[in-house]
């Protein structure tokens, strides 16, 4: 990857880890209280006694506080640079950043003023945007983007040369002219020939001009994954939301901008069929909601609170599942994977004994620091409650 050689010859160590989640669903608590990362990998994880923690670069030591992986927000409207025309802000990825936000999946650069409709003009897009977005990282902020919208009259063709010039997702299948089942089959099956990830949009329009996609249509076109499971914001009727659950094995994707009943529908349907691993985060933003800097942190806490999930289960739901269903190196603590962390605490006066216990109380956590790539993106948030405790540099 071409980013990590802005990494290359360092070692950080991480020391006094309190606990550390591993957004691994199999195993979402490790045993562990260090982490050494090396040239933006990690290479090992265990007890500080065990470990080789000489020659470091950079020192972190956690003071107690809880280590899980950056947050992944799998459905986000990207236009270009750290701007969106939707609700007209500056600086939204850096502010998700300070909620946690280290990886961030575009569903479709819609918003983008002007644009292109004609395969022509929506292949050349997409391929700027994935080019641009990844020279351009706010923060460090990873965001994987170029993916187009399927419009009626693309072959087999336009595909293949889309994955040629190095896009890896379409945008949400039914924001463009493409609405029926049959055709959004035959391109979401071309696309996957290609190595192509796709998403379909679940539910009621979601701004004019858009439309309804029903059970129906996300049956028949099979992505890979089901996107805002529970609308983007206008829910299917339970019995749909349900029959997706059932009736798929694909990802069941639960946003920040949807129907909260409809998300805790979800997770109880799939926690009965013993399926959680299904279960993704994002946070369908910027959209007429505006933009959430805590959206995924909201979600999570959210879901284990009213879901009764166990907090470092939900966690899992952002950073693991996410990472697993969409191929990132990112989402789980492990040897090899990316040193793409993000440290929490309980917030300040939260009336949670633990910060697991505060998140399952339903509040949100406070974020001491942000590691992207071995990299020290961001320190305390200006976005969370206060944690109670912070990490420091360099001791
Ligand atoms: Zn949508």
């Amino acid at each position: 990857m071409a980013e990590d050689k802005h990494f290359a010859h360092t070692k950080v160590v991480i020391r006094d880890i309190g606990l550390l989640l591993s957004g691994d669903l199999s195993r979402p608590i490790l045993d562990a209280n260090t982490v050494v990362a090396v040239n933006g990998r990690i290479s090992a994880i265990g007890k500080e006694k065990d470990l080789d923690l000489e020659g470091a670069t950079i020192r972190i030591n956690a003071n107690g506080t809880t280590l899980i992986p950056g947050l992944i927000d799998s459905h986000v409207h990207p236009v270009a640079g750290d701007w969106t025309p939707r609700q007209n802000q500056l600086n939204w990825i850096d502010s998700y950043l300070h909620g946690g936000v280290t990886t961030m999946i575009s569903a479709g650069e819609v918003h983008t003023p002007g644009r292109p409709k004609d395969i022509t003009g929506l292949k050349a897009m997409a391929i700027f945007a994935q080019r641009a977005f990844t020279n351009f990282r706010p923060g460090g902020v990873r965001i994987h983007a170029g993916a187009p919208v399927l419009e009626h009259g693309m072959v087999e063709e336009d595909f293949k040369e889309l994955a040629a010039a190095g896009v890896t997702m379409l945008g949400e299948v039914g924001l463009g002219s493409v609405k029926d089942g049959a055709t959004a089959r035959q391109m979401v099956s071309w696309a996957r020939k290609y190595g192509i990830q796709s998403t379909i949009h679940t539910g009621g329009p979601s701004i004019p001009n858009s439309s309804l996609i029903d059970k129906d249509i996300v049956l028949a076109a099979d992505a890979d994954v089901i996107g805002h499971i529970n609308g983007g914001h206008t829910a299917l009727p339970d019995e749909q939301v349900v029959a997706l659950c059932e009736s798929s094995t694909r990802a069941l994707e639960i946003v920040h901008n949807g129907n909260e009943k409809a998300a805790l529908l979800t997770l109880f349907t799939a926690s009965e069929l013993k399926q959680l691993h299904r279960v993704i985060l994002g946070t369908d933003s910027p959209a007429g909601s505006g933009v959430q800097p805590l959206g995924i942190l909201r979600l999570i806490s959210m879901l284990s609170a009213l879901g009764n999930v166990p907090a470092e289960t939900a966690v899992c739901f952002a950073t693991g599942n996410t990472a697993k269903i969409r191929n990132l190196d990112c989402g789980i603590i492990a040897e090899g994977r990316a040193a793409t962390f993000v440290f929490i605490d309980q917030a300040q006066h939260s009336s949670g004994k633990t910060v697991l216990h505060s998140i399952q109380r339903g509040d949100l956590p406070g974020i001491g620091m942000a590691v992207i790539d071995g990299a020290v993106s961001a320190q305390r948030s200006r976005n969370t409650p206060p944690a109670t405790r912070v990490p420091e540099v360099g001791s």
